[in-house]
């Protein structure tokens, strides 16, 4: 038996998104704390982000993860494997030059970030580069209004930021109560994020180290000027249009 993955083991959960985000948010929360009880007995000059403590805390929970997580099923006698796998044939498998044949195998890769449509797209940073960011640049922008652009921002702005989110729907985090989203919005708006509904990217355009991003509200078009922009739209299976779509048996 064997068992891959193109990057350390250990999945997206674990290295690249519940367990990271979890460590971001308690300083987060420590600060917003303290503002909430500015002027009812606590002074909230004191505490604020250190980027590079932080960093080397969530690395302290993140970087033994692959070799915890490899060691298991290779005690077990699982062969381990470490690269992309793509099918050569509906009964062969392919990870890192080598084939591997079998009648089943097991597909469990999760999902990416849906390719964006507009010119320069690629310049997006995904929220695993943001996760992995020391400083949050002072002016960020988030292309998605779900969850982990929400958390995102509230973190950034903890740390000093003053981030942004668009969303192409009429209401972001669409599946979350109305009223709960409402108080979020406006809670998020008090500490300078700025949310944008029914508002698409046209473009983006480097202009020396800041982004310039025009965006498109019911069809008028506003240039926003940051310092990064980043992605966390909805992801799609890593299977679509990959070379891991298992061919159709032959017949007989
Ligand atoms: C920023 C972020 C925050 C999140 N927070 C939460 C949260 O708080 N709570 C929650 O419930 N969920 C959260 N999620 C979602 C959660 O991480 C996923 O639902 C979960 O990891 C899915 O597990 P999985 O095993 O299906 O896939 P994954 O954990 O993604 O594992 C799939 C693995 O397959 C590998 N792979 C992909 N294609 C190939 C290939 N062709 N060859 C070899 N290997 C390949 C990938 O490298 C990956 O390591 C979050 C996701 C993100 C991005």
């Amino acid at each position: 038996m064997a068992g891959g993955d193109e990057l350390p083991w250990g999945g997206t959960c674990a290295l690249r998104g519940c367990d990271p985000r979890k460590i971001l948010r308690p300083g987060a929360e420590i600060i917003d704390s303290a503002r909430l009880m500015r002027g009812k007995g606590i002074e909230d000059r004191g505490p604020s982000i250190n980027g590079a403590d932080l960093t080397r805390h969530r690395h302290g929970f993140t970087d033994p993860v692959p070799q915890r997580m490899e060691g298991g099923p290779s005690r077990k006698g699982v062969e381990s494997l470490h690269g992309t796998a793509t099918f050569e044939t509906a009964n062969r498998l392919v990870v890192d030059g080598r084939a591997y044949g079998s009648r089943h195998f097991l597909i469990a890769t999760g999902a990416h970030p849906r390719p964006l449509d507009f010119p320069r797209a690629e310049h997006l940073i995904d929220s695993t580069a943001f996760l992995g960011l020391e400083q949050v640049p002072g002016r960020v922008l988030s292309f998605g209004g779900g969850s982990v652009s929400f958390e995102f921002a509230h973190i950034a702005t903890r740390a000093g930021a003053s981030p942004g989110i668009v969303d192409p729907g009429s209401r972001p985090l669409e599946r979350f109560a109305p009223h709960l989203v409402d108080l979020l919005v406006e809670r998020g708006a008090e500490g300078g994020i700025d949310v944008r509904a029914e508002t698409t990217v046209s473009s983006v355009e480097h202009v020396g180290s800041a982004c310039r991003v025009t965006v498109d509200t019911a069809g008028i078009e506003v240039v926003i000027e940051i310092e990064l922009v980043g992605s966390a739209h909805r992801r799609r299976a890593a299977t679509a249009g990959s070379a891991l779509r298992r061919p159709a048996r032959e017949a007989g």
